[in-house]
């Protein structure tokens, strides 16, 4: 009973996916894995384009749908050992263990491929949407808070650059920390 107690909390109930508390939990493991054993790890933040508008046309219930069949989506999409989580509202996250910002770039593009194709059902509508996603990989002893900023940067460069795609982060934070200290 507990363990299914534990096991709903950590749930969000809407897509199906860990809540953002859950992925902070689970996160932490891999960020300790990744420096412990010097793996990769890719980190994606995935926005969905426009969702207010989504809102407005089709109500509230159509982008709870729509937020429904993304959570779906992720889960099937991505492979056993990636992590991928309700960020907050209509952002999602996925963790991607032993893989690195090259590989991250290619789910990420696979991943915005497979929305911008895809049809949503509602009631007698097909709602299409987009999502653009920002791309980081662990750098060296990073934060969580640090890789999560990271890809929030790109994901907003993705925006700028006019949404429905991808935008990688290379910052090297160590070094333009360094820069600006001389
Ligand atoms: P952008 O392309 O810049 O991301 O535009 P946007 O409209 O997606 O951006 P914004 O972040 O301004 O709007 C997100 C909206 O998502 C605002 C909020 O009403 C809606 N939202 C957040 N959580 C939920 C939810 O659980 N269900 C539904 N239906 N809407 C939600
Ligand atoms: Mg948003
Ligand atoms: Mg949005």
């Amino acid at each position: 009973l507990m363990a299914e107690q534990e096991r709903l909390a950590a749930i969000d109930v809407l897509t199906g996916l860990r809540n953002r508390r859950a992925f902070q939990q689970q996160i932490a493991v891999e960020i300790s894995r990744a420096s412990r054993y010097g793996t990769p790890l890719g980190l994606l933040l995935l926005d969905v384009d426009h969702f207010k508008q989504i809102n407005d046309s089709q109500g509230h219930a159509g982008g709870d749908r729509v937020l429904a069949a993304l959570g779906a989506l992720l889960r099937d999409r991505l492979r056993t050992p990636d992590i991928p989580a309700r960020w907050g509202g209509e952002e999602f996250v996925v963790a991607l263990p032993n893989t690195d910002l090259a590989g991250a770039a290619l789910a990420a593009e696979r991943l915005r491929s497979a929305v911008a194709s895809a049809t949503i059902r509602h009631g007698n509508i097909d709602i299409r949407v987009t999502i653009s996603i920002g791309v980081s990989a662990l750098d060296g002893s990073e934060t969580l808070e640090a890789l999560t900023e990271r890809a929030d940067q790109a994901m907003y460069a993705a925006k700028v650059k006019g949404r429905n795609c991808v935008m990688v982060s290379e910052a090297k934070p160590d070094l333009a920390a360094a820069a600006n200290d001389k």
